[in-house]
């Protein structure tokens, strides 16, 4: 059985196809530059997905680069199915469920209006969303879809934690709220974390997923359930990531809209585009950058890794203190899986919470390991997140029999 997943970006369309039957993707790519005069497709397949493909063409929307990635997938050459028939079923990457959506589910006619309502809430990524949606049901009527969204592993959180203390009204008219992303992540790596620390014997009722990659986002998990997580409205909230501020002062975009003259807009965009490990470090948004420069003796390189590192072991300890206790720590996404060493950094200081690393067990990368020392009292792990294949298999349990 094969299933599509797509996740659709303004001017951009990622896909892979995988092979339910082993859990593999067998072909994936991006279609580029929609809406541009030079458009691209890369399509990659065969062994280790390392050949190549790349037409170089116009797509004028989001319909047109899927029809080439379907042509892609079929092509006598470089395909790798032999009918667009064999795709049982398209999984949608969709950012923002707002508290509409708590799972993925099946789309129709009252989905995509629901995910429509929630622009205001995602208003750069659900339309595109939406596009590449629209654009598959024009292409592949036959096979059914499905929504999995950013957002709705997160709604289990209670309401202590996702109100901001504004007033009222502004939750009321505009649902200013805590909503979290990166809920399909969070979900597969807790739920793959509950698996691995019930086989070992180790309790599994309160964890900490680290979600780090150029986006980074913590999440208390109880018993599978998310009871806070560090992105918030958007994911400019938390801690400090490749391009992003993560949390600070609100008044500080004030003070810098009011001295940079600039608007509020624009100040944000500084705080999404512009800060963060980049913004600090003056080098790069690209955590092995940063790690060159630092060894190098940059002084703000090396002190941008310490405020990255301060800021999530601050989130650590806060969501021990919410969960009233500690059972794991999981890393998982780019920079958890692989940065031994910013593991470790995060990790000091926190022997008095139980957490001791495995300096041999830590220098593992990309891989489901266990890098705490064997009587630390809170074991910490290393489990590689695939949101992808998490979409898949939703999107499979969702259609199975349709
Ligand atoms: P992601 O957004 O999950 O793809 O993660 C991207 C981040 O992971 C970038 O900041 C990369 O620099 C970082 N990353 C990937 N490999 C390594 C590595 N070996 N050491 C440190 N950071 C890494």
């Amino acid at each position: 059985m094969k299933i599509l997943v797509i996740n659709a970006g303004s001017s951009s369309l990622k896909y892979q196809l995988f092979n339910m039957d082993n859990n593999t993707v067998i072909a994936k790519g991006l279609a580029d530059r929609i809406g541009l005069e030079t458009s691209s497709l890369t399509h990659n397949y065969g062994e280790e997905l390392k050949t190549k493909y790349v037409l170089n063409t116009q797509f004028k929307d989001h319909t047109e680069a899927i029809q080439q990635v379907l042509a892609a997938l079929v092509d006598k050459d470089h395909g790798v199915i032999s009918d667009i028939s064999d795709i049982s079923a398209v999984g949608h990457r969709v950012l923002h469920g707002g508290d509409k959506f708590t799972a993925s589910c099946i789309i129709d006619e009252a989905c995509k209006e629901t995910i429509k309502a929630c622009i205001p809430l995602g208003p750069l990524h659900n339309p595109a969303n939406l596009a590449g949606i629209k654009a598959c049901e024009a292409v592949m009527p036959n096979a059914p879809q499905v929504a999995v969204f950013d957002t709705a592993f997160h709604q289990t959180m209670p309401a202590e934690a996702f109100m901001y203390g504004i007033p009222m009204e502004y939750y009321k008219k505009y649902a200013i709220r805590r909503y979290g992303f990166h809920g399909t992540s969070h979900r597969f790596v807790s739920g793959r974390a509950i698996e691995v620390l019930k086989a070992n014997n180790m309790k599994h009722g309160k964890i900490i997923v680290c979600h780090l990659g150029n986006g980074s986002s913590l999440s208390a998990v109880v018993d599978g359930k998310c009871v806070d997580t560090s992105m918030g409205l958007t994911p400019l909230e938390g801690v400090l990531m490749g391009t992003r501020s993560g949390s600070l002062d609100p008044a500080v975009v004030e003070c810098i809209a009011n001295n940079e003259e600039l608007d509020v807009t624009k100040t944000v965009n500084i705080l999404n585009k512009k800060s963060g490990l980049l913004g600090v470090s003056g080098v790069s948004s690209d955590m092995r950058d940063v790690n060159t420069a630092a060894d190098a003796g940059n002084e703000n390189a090396k002190l941008a890794l310490d405020m990255w590192a301060y800021g999530i072991r601050k989130y650590i300890g806060s969501y021990a203190a919410a969960m009233g206790g500690l059972d794991a720590v999981i890393f998982t996404a780019g920079i958890g899986e692989n940065d031994g060493p910013g593991r470790a950094k995060v990790c000091k200081g926190l022997e008095f919470l139980g957490i001791e690393i495995d300096e041999e067990a830590n220098r593992a990368r990309g891989k489901e390991v266990c890098i705490s020392k064997p009587g630390s009292k809170v074991p910490v792990w290393v489990i590689p997140t695939n949101e992808e294949l998490a979409i898949a298999m939703d999107t499979l349990e969702l259609t199975k029999g349709k």
